[in-house]
């Protein structure tokens, strides 16, 4: 049995004044949604306050940088990420793939060093409107997830994979609970194909794209939905909750 998972991903978003807001709020929501993880990614400025306030739920960078220390302006690291006892770390968004050059080989590093550093990667994955129209969504989403999975054992250590088809993201158009659940089943079985039934069984996987307070209920239903990645509806306090109690259902 899969425990689900509820992150927002607040993206270049938020103020210290926002990161208490929402800390005090999930610390007290915590009792009704204690079947669900829930995971907060804020802007790493505001990383170090909100896991620090953390009693309710968890945290996630938004990135984290392959190299263990250096000449990397701007990056952070997985020790420091440990450091602050922060314990997810997103990897591969579609944003940061395509404004800031990710590629699968680059992905396959940081997945490796997270697991190294017994991180839990969220991996994103996803495919393009084109992509999706030209009947190559199976073929993507495989593709990203074997070369993100390249250089670590999943036998011995654990991952969340996000699908966020990348035509729902900020766009407002959610894949239907049928077109997720259909993708959804297709990575758990390229997973129990390429490495185990075990791990097919026991690797969450959440949906992401436009998820919000209306849809997100009839989506997590989804036999092989576990829960969800949220970007815009992460910033509306209530929102979010309805969507964080969703999954608990
Ligand atoms: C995301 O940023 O991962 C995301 C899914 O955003 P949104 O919910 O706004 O589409």
């Amino acid at each position: 049995m899969r425990k689900s998972m509820v992150a927002g991903n607040w993206k270049m978003n938020g103020s210290s004044a926002f990161a208490a807001q929402m800390s005090e709020q999930f610390n007290q929501h915590a009792p009704t949604v204690s079947s669900v993880d829930v995971v907060l990614c804020p802007p790493a400025i505001y990383l170090s306050q909100v896991q620090g306030d953390a009693q309710g739920y968890a945290c996630a960078a938004q990135n984290v940088h392959f190299a263990g220390s250096g000449a990397f302006t701007g990056e952070i690291s997985v020790a420091m990420l440990n450091d602050i006892k922060c314990k997810y770390v997103l990897v591969g968004h579609s944003e940061r793939r395509e404004m800031f050059a990710e590629t699968d080989a680059i992905i396959a590093k940081k997945m490796a060093v997270c697991v190294a550093a017994s991180l839990v990667p969220i991996l994103c994955i996803g495919e393009t409107l084109v992509q999706r129209n030209n009947g190559e969504a199976f073929a993507v989403v495989k593709r990203q997830v074997l070369a993100a999975l390249e250089d670590i054992d999943l036998k011995t250590n654990d991952i969340v994979i996000a699908y966020e088809p990348i035509w729902a993201i900020g766009t407002g158009e959610t894949a239907t609970p049928e077109q997720a659940q259909e993708i959804h089943a297709y990575i758990r079985s390229v997973l129990e194909a390429e490495i185990s039934l075990e791990v097919a069984e026991r690797t969450r996987i959440l949906y992401g794209g436009s998820v919000s307070a209306l849809t997100a209920s009839e989506l997590f239903s989804q036999p092989d939905i576990d829960g969800g990645l949220v970007g815009g509806a992460s910033l509306k306090v209530e929102d979010f909750k309805i969507i964080c109690s969703a999954a608990a259902n």
